[in-house]
C-alpha cells in the first residue's frame, strides 16, 4: 500500500496531528462546504478556462453551471452574489491581465513523486508526494510554475502575506516536483486575488433616482422595470427580471442592489484600484531553503509513520480556537469516538484528497504510480 502526502495535508499535520487523523486517515469532512473553498475552487474553475482561451464572457457562462444547483443551507440570495462576485472579479482579472506576455503552457497538472530521505537518497517505499500544479507559464526565455491564491488578508508590497511565503511548504514542494518532473522550472509566480471586503447595500434616494432614470449602475446598462399604484408610487422594480427589494428611506423608498447590480459594483471596485485586489510576485527558493523542505517532509512523514503505529496521534490544543474554530472542535472537546460512526454534521469521503482527481485513494492509502509525471 502507498500513502500519499499533499501540501494541504502535510500543513494540517504540522498544524495538528489530530487534525490530520480525522481528516486524512478517518476521512472526515463537514457536510456543509465552507464559502471561502468553494469561492477559490471557483476561482481556480474560472482561471482554468480563460487559461485554455475562454474568453471572459463564456468563462462567466460556464462558471454560472457550477452555480445552478444551490445548497439548501445557503439563502438564494447570497447564493447569487457570491457568484456574481466571483464572475465580476474574474472579468477584472482577464481584464487586468490581458496583456501580461505570459503565455500558458498547461493547466490543473497533477504529479504524484517519490519522498526521497534527504540524508541516504532512497526513496520511501511506502509513501509519495502528490498535488496539482495551477499552471506552467513561459515568460520569454523562462519556464515558471504559477499558483493562484484568493485571500482577505493585505496583499500590499512587504506585507505578512508574502514575508510569510518565505517559508511556505507547498512553494518547495511544487519547485522540486516540477524539477524532478523535468520541467525547467526558474521559480513560481504566486498569483493573488484579494477578495472584495464590500457587501450588498441599499442605495441612497439620490442614486436610486438616477438608476431608475438612466438605467445605468456602476458603468452597466440594467433592464428596468417600474410597477407603480395608482397614486404613481412605485411599489414595485425589476432588475434584470429580478426582483429588487424596496426599502424605506426617511426621503421616499430606495432598493437594495440586486446580486447583478453589485457584481457590477464588485466590477467597478477592481477596475478602479486594481493593485489593492491583484497581486503577483515571483518566489525565490535557494538549494538550502529546498533542502530543508526535504528534511521536512522526510521527519513528517516519519511522525505520521510513528502515530499510525501506535494509534496515538496528539492532539495540538493551541490551534483549536486561535486562529479561527476548528472544524473538529466538537469532536475533540466532547470526546466523540469516531471509528465506528460517523459524527451529525460531517461526512466520512472515500478520497480524502478531493483535489487531486486522478488519485485512487481509500481508507489513507493509495496507487499512484500511474502519475509520476504530470498530466
Ligand atoms: S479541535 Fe484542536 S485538537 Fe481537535 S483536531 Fe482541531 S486543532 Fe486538533
Amino acid at each position: 500500500m502507498t500513502h500519499v502526502l499533499t501540501a494541504s495535508s502535510t500543513k494540517t499535520c504540522k498544524q495538528c496531528p489530530y487534525k490530520y487523523y480525522l481528516r486524512y486517515v478517518v476521512g472526515l469532512r463537514r457536510d456543509r462546504e465552507a464559502t471561502p473553498l468553494r469561492f477559490g475552487g471557483n476561482w481556480h474553475r474560472g482561471l482554468e478556462l480563460l487559461g485554455q482561451g475562454c474568453v471572459a464572457a463564456d468563462m462567466q457562462g460556464q462558471l454560472a453551471t457550477e452555480y445552478r444547483d444551490r445548497p439548501e443551507y445557503i439563502s438564494p440570495e447570497a447564493w447569487e452574489v457570491e457568484y456574481y462576485t466571483v464572475a465580476s472579479a474574474l472579468a477584472a482579472y482577464a481584464w487586468y491581465y490581458q496583456n501580461d506576455g505570459l503565455e500558458v503552457v498547461a493547466t490543473e497538472s497533477e504529479f504524484c513523486l517519490p519522498i526521497t530521505n534527504p540524508e541516504s537518497g532512497r526513496p520511501s517505499t511506502k509513501w509519495r508526494r502528490a498535488g496539482k500544479i495551477d499552471r506552467r507559464i513561459r515568460m520569454g526565455e523562462h519556464e515558471m510554475i504559477e499558483e493562484h491564491k484568493t485571500t482577505s488578508e493585505d496583499i500590499a508590497p512587504g506585507s505578512d502575506y508574502w514575508r510569510n511565503l518565505r517559508i511556505d511548504s507547498q512553494i518547495s514542494m511544487y519547485l522540486s516536483a516540477a524539477r524532478e518532473i523535468g520541467h525547467p522550472t526558474s521559480g513560481i509566480l504566486y498569483d493573488v486575488f484579494r477578495k472584495p471586503q464590500i457587501r450588498p447595500k441599499k442605495l441612497s434616494l439620490k442614486d436610486a433616482v438616477g438608476f431608475l432614470t438612466t438605467n445605468l449602475y456602476c458603468g452597466q446598462t440594467f433592464d428596468v422595470t417600474i410597477q407603480r399604484d395608482e397614486a404613481k408610487k412605485i411599489v414595485g422594480v425589476q432588475v434584470n427580471a429580478c426582483k429588487a427589494t424596496l426599502e424605506p428611506l426617511k426621503a421616499g423608498p430606495t432598493l437594495r442592489e440586486t446580486p447583478a447590480m453589485f457584481g457590477a459594483r464588485v466590477l467597478q471596485s477592481i477596475t478602479e484600484l486594481p493593485d489593492q485586489y491583484f497581486a503577483r510576485q515571483e518566489i525565490a527558493r535557494t538549494e538550502a531553503d529546498m533542502e530543508a523542505a526535504a528534511f521536512e517532509l522526510w521527519a513528517i512523514m516519519q511522525q505520521i509513520n510513528s502515530m499510525s503505529r501506535t494509534g496515538h496521534w496528539y492532539k495540538n490544543e493551541t490551534q483549536c480556537v486561535r486562529m479561527g474554530r476548528c472544524e473538529f472542535c466538537d469532536i475533540c472537546f466532547d470526546g466523540v469516538d469516531v471509528t465506528n460512526d460517523v459524527p451529525d454534521g460531517f461526512i466520512r469521503v472515500e478520497n480524502p484528497h478531493v483535489e487531486l482527481s486522478t488519485l485512487k485513494e481509500t481508507n489513507h492509502a493509495t496507487n499512484c504510480n500511474a502519475h509520476d509525471s504530470a498530466a
